[in-house]
């Protein structure tokens, strides 16, 4: 179900016909199994588009601000699963 492709949090509820807070409360669970099973898990962090600031990778609902500047121009988390 899930590529090698980055995906968003969005994206990958929108497939398994989940909710976004369902996947966001799931995906640690998830990344837990995906690493057992031998595969790399990459999560890219939300990042602000106006300064930069990098949120932490292991919060994957899209904040609704930047602490740092403020802006609210938020780029989603990205999930990639490289299967070994
Ligand atoms: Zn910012």
């Amino acid at each position: 179900m899930l590529s090698a492709a980055p995906r968003s949090v969005s994206s990958v509820a929108r497939e398994l016909g989940l909710t976004r807070g369902e996947v966001e409360s799931d995906f640690e669970h998830l990344i837990r199994s995906v690493r057992a099973a031998g595969h790399r898990v990459i999560v890219q962090p939300a990042q602000c588009r106006t300064c930069g600031f990098a949120f932490d990778e292991r919060k994957l609902a899209k904040p609704s601000k930047c602490p740092a500047c403020r802006g609210s121009r938020i780029l989603e988390a990205q999930i990639s699963i490289l299967k070994s």
